[in-house]
């Protein structure tokens, strides 16, 4: 299995050789070749394995450069027990009818990206040390993304961890659970700036490429192909359990920001999985429910991207979209270069001509919920079933609703769990989100960070002196 670029201008790689990287040279994301088939027989051979052993199945199929047993091993120890609170890893919870939420939030984080983060660690740990190789992640951020990495990649040899956060604008539960992190390869980097500054300060770091290469700085962004690749083990392990025979068809709701998680899906679907419907939720930030409504892709500015109570889906352009668009012109990477540079000159690009297919042929359907929609729905939901849903679950569960149909099984991807977002689940319903056993005492943790002026070459000094050489 060799990866190319969406925009065509990268020869064929291994799956080792992409891990590592972010953008293509030619600025697009890499993908497959072609993408592997699992068959009828396939899956109903699949129903009897645990979580570990599918995804050893599922990543099997894209990953050539690394043996079989090794794989099994990695993935043994992302998905094992005690890493994830649930003993199926991912369980399924009925809400009502024909709706249930596919839990993805069992992780340290409580929220999905540890599904793929877990895997990452692993992974990258296995490469590096056979490269005899080491890597510095630097990234920003806001809350779910950087303690995801910083769970998978703690006490990982040959690589540590930058993580800029913006100083006194998280919440006590995130602060508490990346800044109580003690492991030698985790730094916290507390700024005093706001979230876009600290992306600033990564950027320019990034920019800098004696620097980059002397330091071998990397990053596990959203695009990152292996996350991708962890993502659509999900999707079949949700389609095992909330079926009984072949054939049979179900249907995804993903509350969507940057497109990695739901992209997964696309990428499952187009695999064989027999689903139905990807029902596609936005928050206020709508720019891709206004594309799979018009055909019309017309990313946002920062100063068009509102803050939402369900912040992870606040973004203005969709980072892992692309690859979804190389699927709908007919994996024309001439095409999506096209596209890509028309976007740069004029800000938007017209897909409307191919809009029929979105549905027909792709099984894309979107919606948007507001703040009030997610308090509703937070409050039903739980006068109903006596479930908490966090809000971003909140976003699916309502624009699935609009969707449903009373033959087939609607799976309501649950992104995080209520407690990461007490505040709006106390104000739609009163109640005071449950904290997870295993965490009840992490506020009283004792916590490690440094605090820094908003100045990257501070950051740089502190990386010169911490750094994995
Ligand atoms: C990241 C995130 C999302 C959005 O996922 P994308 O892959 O960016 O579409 C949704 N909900 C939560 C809780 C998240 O952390």
């Amino acid at each position: 299995m060799k990866y190319r670029s969406t925009r065509g201008g990268m020869s064929p790689l291994l799956f080792s050789d992409i891990l590592l990287e972010g953008l293509a040279p030619d600025g697009g994301l890499a993908l497959p070749e072609t993408l592997p088939q699992v068959s009828a027989e396939q899956l109903e051979a699949w129903r009897k394995l645990d979580y570990a052993s599918l995804a050893t199945e599922v990543l099997g199929l894209f990953i050539d450069d690394i043996p079989r047993e090794d794989l099994n091993r990695l993935t043994q120890a992302a998905y094992a027990p005690g890493v994830f609170d649930s003993p199926d890893v991912v369980p399924l919870k009925p809400l009502y009818g024909k709706t249930s939420l596919l839990g993805l939030s069992q992780g340290p984080t409580l929220a999905f990206k540890d599904m793929a983060m877990q895997f990452l660690g692993q992974v990258f740990e296995y490469v590096l040390t056979k490269r005899g190789t080491t890597l510095n992640i630097v990234g920003a951020t806001s809350g779910d993304t950087g303690s995801a990495a910083e769970y998978a990649l703690r006490g990982k040899k040959g690589v540590a961890v930058f993580m800029l956060s913006p100083h006194g604008r998280m919440s006590d539960f995130q602060r508490a659970q990346m800044y109580s992190l003690q492991d030698p390869n985790i730094h916290n980097l507390a700024v005093k700036g706001v979230f876009d500054e600290c992306q600033d300060i990564v950027k320019a770091l990034a920019g800098d490429l004696e620097f980059k290469s002397a330091y071998r700085l990397g990053a596990v962004n959203s695009i990152n192909w292996a996350r991708i690749a962890a993502q659509i083990v999900y999707y079949f392990w949700g389609w095992l359990r909330a079926t009984s025979g072949p054939g049979q068809k179900v249907s995804f709701a993903v509350p969507t920001g940057n497109f990695g998680n739901i992209l997964s899906g696309h990428l499952a679907r187009e695999m064989g999985l027999p689903v139905a419907k990807l029902v596609l939720a936005t928050n206020e930030n709508n720019v891709l429910e206004e594309f799979f409504r018009t055909g019309v892709y017309r990313p946002r500015s920062a100063a068009q991207t509102h803050a939402t109570s369900s912040p992870s889906m606040d973004i203005s352009r969709a980072s892992n979209f692309e690859r979804f668009v190389f699927d709908l012109v007919g994996r024309d990477a001439g095409k999506v270069a096209q596209l890509w540079k028309q976007l740069e000159q004029q800000g938007e690009f017209d897909l409307s001509e191919l809009k029929p297919q979105l549905e027909s042929r792709y099984g894309f359907i979107a919606g948007v919920s507001t703040h009030q929609d997610r308090l509703k729905t937070i409050r039903s939901v739980y006068d109903e079933t006596g479930v908490l849903i966090d809000p971003h679950t909140a976003d699916a569960v309502k624009v699935a609703a609009e969707h449903a149909d009373p033959d087939t099984p609607m799976l309501v991807l649950e992104t995080a769990l209520p407690v990461k977002f007490a505040d709006t689940i106390r104000e739609a319903t009163g109640q005071i989100a449950p904290v997870p056993a295993h965490l009840q005492d992490l506020p009283s943790l004792p916590q490690r960070v440094q605090v820094m002026a908003c100045d990257a070459s501070l950051v740089k000094d502190y990386i010169r002196q911490h750094a994995e050489i």
